[in-house]
């Protein structure tokens, strides 16, 4: 069997969340009468400390509505470099928005206010203006880092005194809260509005969710409906959404824990490299340019040997641990790495 370490997103639903699809009590969303989505939308409010509560399709949907929401067209939103917003949902700042991303780059992900002041513009005949702020955590592709609160509270403060508002991309903010040992009412707390997902390590099969206040949620909702996402007996998912929601942020840690295993095993093998430092949830990026190939060459080399996981970069690979990979499928990845490499040295050594 394949160990697919290729993303969360992998994840299967449980059992449990079966059967909850098939019982689920429906009806007719874009009339506001499913009453399974109703209680989930209010109670990823509460988790929340939020008024309101919007089911999306995809976390590419949530933040598209919410970059929509927070600004007008020909505005900036100010993002991370390598943030999602910005690389991994075709353009839709521009497409759906208007918008341009001006990015700050950050190796480790986590953007502060000292980095993002001095990007914030004002109209002039020369520069559009600043329309929002776009935060995410955990930051994917840096590896999983998590923004802590007191980081997050300063760039809010910071922004909400220039009138600007803060989205975040929390597409895996129960890993970061999990990390940090805060919940996420706490951790999100000045946010105008989080999306986050319950596809990922939550284990839901499909959905998203925004949270903010009543009135950017009735706004939200009419994009939602514009982008062809008014859903009809969407309880069905809604059902094992409840249930990713309230059962599944417990065990996160143990994802966090496999991801630490494989991150430090490999830390040791000669060839490859990784940032300890940075593995701070369920994902580990793994430079394998000591070994001589390629992301894609040793991604296919796992594959050889039964393990799934995506280059990065030209010279990365990255693991996303999950539920659906064990302990020990863990410490399989781990030794799968260790033989690609080794035996890929053993070869160019004369
Ligand atoms: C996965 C992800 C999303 C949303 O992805 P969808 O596949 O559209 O659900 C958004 N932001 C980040 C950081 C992600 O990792």
């Amino acid at each position: 069997m394949m160990i697919d370490l290729r993303s969360d997103t992998v994840t299967k639903p449980t059992p449990e969340m079966r059967r909850a699809m098939a019982e689920a009590e429906v009806g007719d969303d874009v009339y506001g009468e499913d009453p399974t989505l109703n209680r989930l939308e209010a109670r990823a409010a509460e988790i929340f400390g939020r008024q309101a509560g919007l089911f999306v399709p995809t976390g590419t949907m949530g933040n598209t509505i919410a970059l929509k929401v927070h600004t007008r067209h020909g505005q900036e939103i100010i993002c991370e470099a390598k943030s999602h917003v910005m690389n991994y949902e075709l353009a839709m700042a521009g497409w759906f928005a208007g918008c341009l991303c001006r990015t700050i780059a950050a190796a480790d992900g986590i953007l502060t206010w000292a980095s993002i002041k001095g990007e914030v513009r004002k109209l002039s005949p020369h520069w559009a203006p600043t329309g929002m702020i776009a935060i995410e955590n955990t930051h994917n592709m840096a590896g999983g880092t998590v923004t802590p609160p007191a980081v997050l509270n300063e760039i809010c403060d910071g922004a909400h005194a220039l009138g600007l508002p803060v989205h975040l991309d929390g597409a895996r903010v129960f890993n970061a809260a999990v990390a940090l040992g805060v919940s996420v009412g706490e951790l999100t707390e000045k946010c105008d509005t989080v999306m986050f997902c319950l596809s990922k390590g939550l284990g839901a099969p499909v959905g998203s969710m925004l949270v903010g206040s009543a009135d950017t949620i009735d706004r939200a909702r009419l994009y939602r409906k514009r982008l062809g996402g008014g859903m009809r007996q969407v309880g069905v998912l809604a059902a094992p959404g409840l249930i990713a929601l309230e059962k599944m942020p417990a065990r996160l840690a143990e994802d966090h824990a496999n991801a630490r295993l494989l991150a430090e095993g490999l830390a040791r093998v000669e060839g490859l490299s990784t940032d300890l430092a940075r593995v701070q949830t369920n994902i580990v990026i793994l430079d394998v340019a000591g070994t001589g190939l390629s992301g894609a060459q040793f991604s296919r080399a796992l594959q050889e040997r039964s393990v799934l996981a995506n280059a990065v970069s030209e010279t990365a690979v990255r693991f996303v641990t999950h539920y659906d990979v064990s302990r020990e499928q863990s410490k399989a990845a781990l030794a799968a790495s260790t033989e690609v490499a080794r035996s890929v040295l053993a070869a160019s050594r004369p």
